[in-house]
């Protein structure tokens, strides 16, 4: 089956990346849509090149591990050099982060020891608190300004045309998705591999649309306009979703309040089939380390991180030696997927649900390096035909 960025759009594949904003010039729009996700509007707007560079890099239609050798391999996590406790060195960076400063701390070392010249990510929409925004950080202050997880829709890589115009080595912040696509770019565009010189990854469980952050304001009776802050987490690990108004009215609620009824999460229908959520194409990935996959109460923050490269590897080792990051013991993967067990289970569940893509003609996400057959085979007959029922139906529906 064939992909076109129009078919992906409307068969809710795309993940709004903002790829195709990037390489349309901006003549495409990265455009929040009436269900609440960023899509590139119009998803027909593009020139034959245009298209056809999109299609082999848009994580609707591909994703790819970067893998180097010499590394150890585990069918769920990848491939990696080594996986260990790890949290910011700055007890305020550790603080204000989502979990334990990582990437931000690794992101402000990258800036301060000259690495790069600037740090593409996310942060919040100053006008907008509530919708996020891609970011070209300059300084470690500015990396530190947006930290923190953003679990709304964002389209990083809108900023990626203008990242690598610069012509100077930067350093990318992104999901798992968004960097499968920056991988895939660099098939065609050689500044990508020459200039985006460190790519972190957050280890990912789904982007919610819109929806969820609105869904907060209707609980609290707000209106967007009202707000000055919509922070989802972070000032504690995981801290409270922290929401304050103009006229200096404060919110909250708890991580587990927020995410307790997983009906209202309204995740992005890609996020269901997301080959790789544990950043294989990133030179470090972080998450959160949770017995269990769900916190308890507060802790001081403390992220598990998989380097996977050489590059990723020197970095981590510069910032311990610098003290902007601080190690604690070393992680198994068998820890790993007990604290990520959903992971574990959206792995094993793929070869199924593409299946069921497949049986109601949708194309299915074209994997490579991801090893999401192998782990297909650990279902038994029974869960493999429910998994791909329930996504023959979800694909039917998209139609
Ligand atoms: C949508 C979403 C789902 C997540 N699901 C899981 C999960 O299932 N399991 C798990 O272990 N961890 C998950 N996390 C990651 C976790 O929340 C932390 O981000 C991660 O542990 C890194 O922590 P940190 O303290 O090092 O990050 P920080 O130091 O706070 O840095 C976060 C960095 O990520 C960037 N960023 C934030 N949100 C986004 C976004 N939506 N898209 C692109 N870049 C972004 C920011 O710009 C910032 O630079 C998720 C995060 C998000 C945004
Ligand atoms: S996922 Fe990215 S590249 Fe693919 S259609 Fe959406 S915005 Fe474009
Ligand atoms: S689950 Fe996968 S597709 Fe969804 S936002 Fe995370 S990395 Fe992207």
């Amino acid at each position: 089956m064939k992909h076109t960025i129009a078919q992906i759009v409307a068969t809710d594949m795309c993940i709004g990346c903002g790829l195709c904003e990037a390489l349309s010039g901006g003549r495409v729009k990265m455009a929040m849509t009436s269900a609440g996700s960023l899509r590139p509007s119009p998803a027909d707007g593009f020139t034959a090149r245009e298209e056809a560079l999109l299609v082999e890099a848009c994580p609707g239609a591909v994703a790819e591990a970067r893998v180097e050798d010499g590394n150890s391999t585990d069918p769920v996590w990848g491939a990696f050099r080594s996986m260990a406790r790890a949290w910011a060195g700055d007890p305020d960076v550790r603080y204000e982060a989502a979990t334990g400063g990582v990437l931000t701390a690794l992101g402000m070392h990258a800036l301060d020891t000259g690495r790069v010249d600037f740090v593409l990510h996310v942060g919040a929409d100053p006008q907008q608190p509530m919708r996020s925004r891609w970011v070209i950080s300059e300084t470690p202050e500015s990396v530190r300004a947006s930290t923190g997880s953003r679990y709304g829709p964002t389209a990083p890589l809108a900023g990626m045309a203008a990242a690598l115009d610069r012509g100077q080595p930067f350093a990318i912040i992104a999901k798992p998705c968004d960097l499968g696509a920056v991988h895939s770019l660099s098939r065609s565009d050689p500044r990508v591999d020459e200039l985006c010189t460190l790519r972190l990854a957050l280890v990912c469980g789904g982007q919610s649309r819109l929806s969820k952050s609105q869904a907060v304001l209707d609980e609290f009776d707000l209106d967007e306009d009202d707000l000055a802050l919509f922070r989802y987490r972070g000032h504690g690990n995981p801290g409270p979703t922290a929401v304050e108004t103009l006229d200096g009215r404060r919110f909250s609620k708890t991580y587990l309040e927020l995410w307790e009824d997983e009906a209202g999460w309204d995740v992005e229908t890609r996020c269901k089939f997301c080959p790789d959520a544990l950043g294989e194409a990133a030179d470090v990935a972080a998450a959160d380390i949770w017995p269990g996959g769900a916190p308890t109460g507060e802790d001081e923050g403390f992220n598990g991180i998989i380097v996977r490269t050489a590059a990723g590897e020197e970095l981590v080792a510069s910032a311990v030696t610098a003290g902007e990051l601080v190690l604690g013991g070393p992680i198994t993967t068998g820890e790993f997927d007990d604290f990520q067990p959903h992971q574990v289970r959206k792995k094993e569940a793929l070869a199924a649900r593409y299946q069921g893509l497949a049986d109601s003609g949708v194309a299915p996400i074209e994997t490579r390096g991801l090893r999401i057959e192998e782990l297909g085979r650990r279902l038994d007959p029974e869960h493999f035909d429910h998994e791909r029922a329930g996504a023959s139906r979800r694909a039917a529906r998209l139609h």
